[in-house]
């Protein structure tokens, strides 16, 4: 067991409980359990300096923590140390529609934030299923079922403030909407996993809210005929806000978890954003298209609700397939492939689950090439899981595409960061040293030793 920092901070912002070492010990969907010596949960950044100044100090490895729902075992502190969890950094600072931006500290979940903003005009596009902290979602690069039309958490990026490694508290970035001036440091920290240093507050672009809106539910009688609509409409450049694709099985579950009434078919989820004469003119086009790809039927939504509706379902389809399958583990995983190859690769993962026996459910953001598989499994099956999702991402690097779209590597994903970055991993093992020279930061993630 390591010093405590004790004096440094309150008795109530160190916590060495069983049942709060548990909660840090592992993520979702990732098997392997590893405790910390303890969880800090410090409150400003001045905290987070004290609390590095002393790790650095004594080689106490550090895993930041936000809302924990990373899916590869990002948070899992694997040699101990203390997990600092952020969640008590929970203030909206700022917000400034006439600028376009707001400036939380990264705790800020991203729904509260869209709460806090919504009678000003704007909002924060990037909404992955959880309930995820801004500082979690800077770190993973996250991004949702918006990213076909806002792009990903990456892209709102204006500046950050990081406590270093060495225990600095070091700002980057500005304010404004573009910048050519010194190295692009908010994108290195951004995506960085905890690896490079804490960030302790965050300034992100908004973007205003639409004028109109509408959504559709188009069901197909199979994969490749739904992400071949999906191909077809994103090479027509139709400008869909939302293109999701979520299996019958899927659905299924969803129906019996929310209480929705969907047809039981693979469906693709659109939604389309500008003003009325554009968004139906989007919703024509792409009703003509499905029709020639072999869509069973075009339901189209224009009222909020419905739309609310159907998008609050969506978001619930993992804790509906957990429901669904009591007592079994899961992995969930995701790829993405250059968007010609959807077709091939979402196919291929599907009938390789079907020949081993697994039961997999598919989600994903097919709009940018990117989906995921949930794939439930008893003890005795771990090993055929493990080689499922090793033959799914290896066939998404061979067809150009990576080992994940945005949920990041974590440890699980390590052993594909050979393969898909080959000479520019020294350049990257380069780069952590000189940020983090003891390697305390989140180590054994998202770069192989
Ligand atoms: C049901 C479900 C649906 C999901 N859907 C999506 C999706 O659509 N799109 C998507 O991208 N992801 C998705 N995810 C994955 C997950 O929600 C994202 O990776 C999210 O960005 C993680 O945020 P978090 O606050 O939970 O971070 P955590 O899981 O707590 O941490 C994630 C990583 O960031 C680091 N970190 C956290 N806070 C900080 C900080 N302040 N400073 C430095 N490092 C920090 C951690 O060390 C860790 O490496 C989903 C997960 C679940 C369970």
């Amino acid at each position: 067991m390591p010093e405590l920092p004790t004096g440094l901070l309150r008795n109530d912002q160190i916590v060495t409980t069983r049942a709060v070492l548990d909660q840090h010990g592992h993520g979702e969907s990732y098997g392997e359990t590893s405790l910390p010596d303890a969880v800090l949960f410090p409150e400003s950044a001045e905290d987070v300096a004290r609390i590095v100044r002393f790790a650095a100090e004594r080689r106490i490895p550090l895993t930041p923590v936000g809302a924990n729902s990373s899916l590869e075992g990002h948070t899992v502190p694997l040699f101990g140390g203390f997990s600092v969890d952020l969640t008590r950094m929970d203030r909206i600072l700022e917000i400034r529609p006439e600028d376009f931006l707001a400036v939380v500290q990264p705790g800020v979940g991203y729904r509260s934030l869209n709460e806090a903003a919504r009678h000003s005009g704007v909002f924060f596009p990037i909404d992955p299923g959880a309930h995820a902290t801004l500082g979690g979602m800077v770190s993973t690069n996250a991004s949702g079922t918006m990213a076909v039309r806002y792009g990903v958490t990456g892209d709102y990026v204006l500046a950050l403030q990081v406590v270093t490694a060495d225990g600095a508290i070091v700002r980057v970035g500005n304010r404004a909407r573009k910048s050519a001036a010194g190295y692009d440091l908010c994108g290195l920290f951004t995506g960085a996993e905890g690896t490079l240093g804490i960030i302790t507050e965050i300034t992100v672009r908004l973007v205003g809210v639409p004028e109109s809106a509408s959504a559709a539910r188009v069901p197909f009688p199979d994969a490749r005929r739904a992400t071949s609509f999906v191909t077809q409409l994103v090479q027509a450049g139709v400008p869909a806000a939302r293109c999701e694709i979520i299996d019958a099985r899927s659905v299924h579950a969803v129906n019996a978890f929310a209480g929705t009434a969907f047809p039981e078919q693979m469906t693709i989820f659109l939604e389309f954003h500008g003003n009325p004469a554009g968004v139906a003119a989007d919703v024509a086009l792409a009703r003509d298209l499905a029709s020639h790809a072999g869509a069973l039927g075009f339901e189209a939504a224009s009222r909020r609700e419905e739309r609310e509706r159907l998008w609050e379902a969506r978001h619930k389809t993992f804790y509906a397939t957990v429901a669904a399958n009591p007592g079994k583990r899961n992995l969930v995983t995701d790829v993405a492939v250059p968007i010609s190859r959807l077709p091939e690769a979402v196919a291929s993962a599907l009938e390789d689950c079907d020949r081993s026996g697994l039961t997999a459910y598919l989600v994903g953001h097919v709009g940018d090439g990117n989906f995921h598989l949930t794939i439930f499994y008893d003890d005795d099956q771990h090993q055929q899981v493990e080689d499922v999702a090793h033959r799914m991402v290896s066939h998404a690097i061979a067809l150009g595409g990576t080992s994940t779209g945005e949920h990041g590597i974590g440890i699980r994903k390590l052993r594909y960061m050979e393969e898909e970055h080959g000479d520019a991993l020294p350049l990257m093992r380069r780069l952590k040293r000189a940020v983090d020279p003891e390697g305390i930061m989140n180590p054994g993630k998202k770069i192989p030793d």
